[in-house]
């Protein structure tokens, strides 16, 4: 049943996947490899997002699933891909997009509701100047993202309330978990990441990223490929958090440097092990005893690196 979620047969039986590249030459094979690419890539974001629900529960029988579209890029793609989704999942769930207009200035609110009626889905917009109280509230040149979105919060999980939503879809995805991993490690003394599924801090909602999985540069290309009417986010004129943008880009010049970095720095998030950081509420240390039984797989006093060592003038480094 789980297979449903990620399985992407349907695609691939167009045979576009199997047709011989170089059958063709000039602007054909151009296309025809375009459209392979793009093929590859509606697979992936399918498979990644349908993985990311059966990992974590995200969508249960008869749940009716709110979907958070600002008119970016990731809400786009997220709508985008739960609707592809919803067709062949093993269970029966509903879809309502929902958009808050905060009245900022030059909002060009007619593009989400012509999009979404086209779509014929149900949807709803949500009409709050928060943009007049948060410029009334913040001193100029203070960023006002902060109080931007805790009254955005507010808003949606009160809609969600109207609309019997139970669950709350947000485009947040692989990038932006890790970058505010180490937001939190650098400006917050804490290993805390952006969690795939949680309770609201109202204790009413429960709230999902179904694009957990889902690299930034595949969203990117996405809404190219679909060509979203994408509204920009710079309408308010707040600057993102200045720390976000030092992190973003350092985890793009490592990347740069080294290819791959990023995938496995996103994996390490889901491979923790508390007996070898420092939280004591994490792991018993005091607690700890001998047990007198030999276990391979238990922790070594030294332990083997998981990783290759480096090679110093192309002699390859011993492990003591
Ligand atoms: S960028 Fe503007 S709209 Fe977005 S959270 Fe910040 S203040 Fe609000």
């Amino acid at each position: 049943m789980n297979d449903l979620w990620t399985d992407t047969h349907d695609e691939a039986a167009t045979g576009l996947l199997d047709a011989p590249v170089g059958a063709e030459t000039g602007t054909a094979s151009k296309k025809l490899k375009i459209e392979r690419e793009i093929h590859k890539l509606e697979k992936r974001l399918c498979r990644q997002v349908g993985q990311a629900i059966i990992d974590f529960n995200m969508i249960e029988e008869g749940d009716r699933v709110m979907v958070c579209v600002s008119g970016g890029k990731d809400s786009f793609g997220l709508l985008d891909i739960l609707l592809k989704l919803q067709k062949r999942a093993p269970i029966n769930f509903d879809i309502v997009a929902v958009n808050l207009d905060q009245k900022q200035p030059g909002f060009p609110a007619h593009i989400l509701p012509e999009y979404l009626s086209q779509l014929g889905i149900e949807y709803h917009i949500e009409t709050q100047d928060t943009y007049s109280i948060v410029k009334k509230v913040v001193a100029e040149g203070k960023t006002m993202c902060s109080l931007c979105s805790r009254l955005r919060r507010g808003i949606l999980y009160r809609v969600a309330d109207e609309l019997k939503i139970t669950k709350i879809a947000l485009g947040h995805h692989r990038d932006d978990m890790l970058h505010t991993f180490f937001l939190n490690m650098f400006f917050a003394g804490k290993l805390k990441g952006m969690p795939p599924k949680l309770v609201s801090d109202d204790g009413g909602h429960v709230v999902i990223r179904p694009l957990a999985n889902v690299a930034e540069k595949d969203l990117i290309r996405w809404a190219e490929h679909r060509q979203f009417p994408i509204i920009p986010c710079s309408l308010c004129g707040s600057q993102e958090n200045l720390q976000r943008q030092e992190i973003k880009r350092m985890v793009h010049q490592w990347e740069r440097q080294y290819p791959g970095r990023t995938e496995t720095m996103f994996t390490a998030l889901q491979n923790v092990v508390p007996s070898h950081l420092m939280d004591v509420k994490r792991h018993d240390f005091k607690g700890i005893k001998i047990t007198g039984i030999a276990d391979e797989n238990g922790d070594k006093v030294f332990d083997e690196e998981e990783f290759s060592l480096p090679s110093v003038a192309g002699v390859q480094l011993v492990q003591l």
